[in-house]
């Protein structure tokens, strides 16, 4: 059938029969077939993705006609039900294509994101900018005390009428037209960053030779040696990956070589060549403040934060500057026990950003006698899953049935059935190795969200994407420390989806206020290193024994070790990102110049990078953090006091886990984030802890 269908096309004949069959085949268009209705990844084809979005679009215009064209007074049902339940098709084709693109890229579903993403924010804008509509949902906004709307009814219609709100609805009709130029310049700007950053990081790599080598445990150098077959290429290679790079500056004793990796890193994005941000940058910059003007916003972060936890950009920077303080104490503390080594082995020269981790590594090994080629072989992923899974068990009496023979669209993917007792909670999709094809870093997405429909819950199917290295040979996949934590905090938000247990979508798992959805991850993290928790998972793959007491102290003591680095170039990102963001005006932009001067003022050492240079700062620029990166300091300062229940109580007390569970974790958007918290705890986060567990106080 496949075969006939494109030797009909090859030959251009009869198109109108070859397009019928095209969208008879087109797996989006019918039921998946599929154990438990997941997408049939299998018979999906980059051909079938276009065809899917166009109709997916025209299906949502005829859904949001109906309701305008309901002859009936506006209800909850005809009016709020239909559109929450509206668009199905597109959020189907969406969910899976947006996916691959990010784990399983190629050019062909780069071309089809550059044609669709233009479509698709015209799209949303003409509904989110449709006044009929609108004015269907404020009636029942407006009479929701009337018709007693309650509980998530009444939830749900609120947040959709603020969405609405939100979006420029209220605009005068030129305004609106502007409005509409503007987002449909910022996505294609975002995906245009986003293909210059994922370029400018596959183009980098350093190709060594033996003697190149030196310092590089042999794990480091197995793994350099398959990343260089991979690409065809002799000897070693390291890659603008963080699996890659970061070992390699952390054990490496030739600075030249750390400076070339470290250079090639900070400056992608940066070179001027074609896939220079820096211009994009000013684009979108002037563009966000002129749609947080049209909006009644003095700057972005106004409009941004207006809908968070923290309110406003006042009170982001607020909590940055009270840590910050502190944190640059630590790191120049740090500097300074680095300096002292460099001095002592007669080095002569000062420490500069390419030796940070290098020196770090070397006084963490003096002062705790821990290195990170002793840790590894305690944490295979095979034992930081079963880490993961016990955890699971303990907290919310959770088990995870490994299900072969599920449509997958990559050979590495395993898929699980995640149970609480009988009830199937959700489908869980874990890909855990690097390759070109994914972009950097680690996240969690979902397939298909939770809901009721008829009054059964639909189950969730969730994924996870990780960058870990590969097994090389007979050695698996061996994790550092902070792959662990990073494995455990993307679980966390799995959890947030996978436990969820709400009758509408939008108000469903992790769409929650941005400042308050990492506490469900970072969370997770506070489990990975706790004693408690190592003796259950943490065994050595190549002898069989648990992890020793003493590595657990060492652990245990070093755990705090480095925050001062750490805190400091996290909390430059997190300033820098807010400054772009509090701009009030349009104006021309020297990139470089704005990040150094912001840099200046907080009075970052020039020994330290922010964690995310402008150039290459995906969260903020495309992606959905934008004024949002001191969200994941906010939400710490949530996780580390909700963790403090669990310390007293006991890190399985089944009463706190059932309370953090019914409390805030299956509840999604159902209630205002702060009372959900307060539900939980009975009183206000206190910054306190977040401080303490990061030995800041
Ligand atoms: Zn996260």
């Amino acid at each position: 059938m496949k075969k006939q269908l494109i030797a009909i096309a090859a030959l251009g004949l009869f198109s109108a029969c070859g397009t019928k069959n095209a969208e008879e085949m087109n797996p989006f268009f019918s039921d998946y077939h599929t154990p438990y209705g997941v997408p049939c990844f299998d018979k999906i084809k980059n051909e079938d993705y276009l065809p899917a979005f166009k109709k997916g679009m025209e299906q949502h215009d005829a859904d949001i006609d109906a309701i305008v064209n309901n002859t009936d007074a506006p209800t909850f049902d005809n009016t709020i039900l239909a559109y929450e339940n509206s668009g199905e098709l597109l959020s189907r084709v969406s969910s899976v294509f947006f996916n691959i693109l990010e784990a399983n890229s190629n050019d062909t579903l780069a071309q089809i994101a550059n044609e669709v993403t233009p479509l698709l924010s015209a799209h949303s804008d003409n509904i989110a900018l449709n006044e009929n509509l609108f004015s269907r949902i404020k009636t029942v906004y407006e009479n929701r005390e009337k018709d007693s709307l309650k509980g998530e009814d009444l939830r749900l219609t609120e947040v959709i009428y603020k969405d609405f709100a939100r979006s420029g609805i209220n605009l005068p009709a030129d305004k609106k037209e502007r409005l509409k130029e503007i987002n449909s310049s910022l996505a294609s700007l975002a995906l245009k960053f986003n293909e210059n950053v994922l370029k400018e990081t596959n183009d980098f790599t350093l190709v060594l030779t033996e003697e190149d080598t030196d310092g590089l445990p042999q794990g480091v150098k197995d793994a350099m040696a398959a990343e260089a077959k991979a690409l065809g290429k002799q000897g070693y290679v390291v890659t603008m990956q963080k699996p890659s790079w970061i070992p390699f500056v952390t054990y490496s004793t030739r600075r030249d070589l750390r400076e070339k990796v470290i250079k090639g890193y900070v400056m992608r994005g940066d070179r001027g060549n074609e896939n220079d941000n820096k211009e994009i940058i000013g684009k979108i910059v002037n563009l966000r403040v002129e749609k947080a003007n049209l909006l009644g916003f003095d700057t972005w972060g106004a409009y941004m934060l207006d809908e968070n936890m923290a309110k406003n950009p006042q009170n982001a920077y607020a909590l940055m500057n009270q840590v910050w303080i502190p944190a640059l104490k630590k790191a120049k503390e740090e500097l300074s026990d680095m300096q002292k080594m460099v001095n002592a082995e007669k080095g002569g020269f000062d420490i500069q950003p390419w030796d940070w981790w290098y020196y770090a590594e070397k006084v963490r090994g003096q002062k705790f006698d821990l290195s990170e080629e002793m840790t590894k072989p305690y944490f295979t992923l095979e034992n930081a899953t079963k880490g993961i899974f016990t955890v699971c068990e303990k907290l919310y009496g959770l088990s995870f049935v490994e299900k072969q023979d599920m449509p997958i669209f990559h050979p590495d993917v395993k898929v699980y059935e995640v149970y609480d007792g009988d009830t199937l909670m959700g489908i869980l999709y874990c890909d855990y190795f690097v390759r070109q094809s994914k972009r950097p870093g680690a996240w969690m997405t979902d397939y298909r969200s939770e809901k009721y429909v008829d009054g059964k819950r639909q189950v969730p199917v969730v994924s996870l994407t990780c960058n870990f290295p590969k097994p090389v040979g007979d050695t698996p996949s061996q994790l550092s420390i902070d792959d662990v934590k990073t494995y455990f905090h993307e679980f966390g938000h799995c959890l947030h989806s996978l436990l969820t247990d709400v009758k509408y979508e939008t108000l469903a798992g992790t769409n929650v206020q941005h400042d308050f959805v990492e506490l469900f991850s970072q969370i997770m993290e506070r489990w990975a290193m706790h004693p408690e928790v190592l003796k259950l998972y943490a065994v050595n793959h190549k002898t069989g024994e648990v992890i020793p007491d003493d590595i657990i102290k060492k652990i245990e003591a070093s755990d705090t070790f480095g925050q001062g680095f750490a805190t400091t170039e996290f909390l430059a990102a997190g300033l820098l990102d807010m400054d772009w963001h509090t701009r009030t005006a349009v104006q021309e932009y020297d990139v470089n110049a704005f990040e150094k001067e912001a840099m200046n003022k907080i009075g970052l050492i020039k020994e330290i990078y922010p964690r995310y240079r402008s150039t290459y700062f995906t969260h903020i620029f495309p992606g959905g953090y934008s004024a949002g990166y001191y969200a994941y300091l906010w939400a710490e300062v949530l996780d580390a006091d909700a963790f403090e229940s669990f310390v007293q109580n006991g890190i399985f007390d089944p009463a706190t886990a059932k309370a953090f569970r019914t409390k805030m974790l299956s509840k999604g958007n159902t209630k205002d984030a702060m009372e959900l918290f307060m539900d939980f705890k009975g009183a206000e986060p206190s910054v306190t802890p977040l401080l303490k567990s990061r030995g800041l106080l």
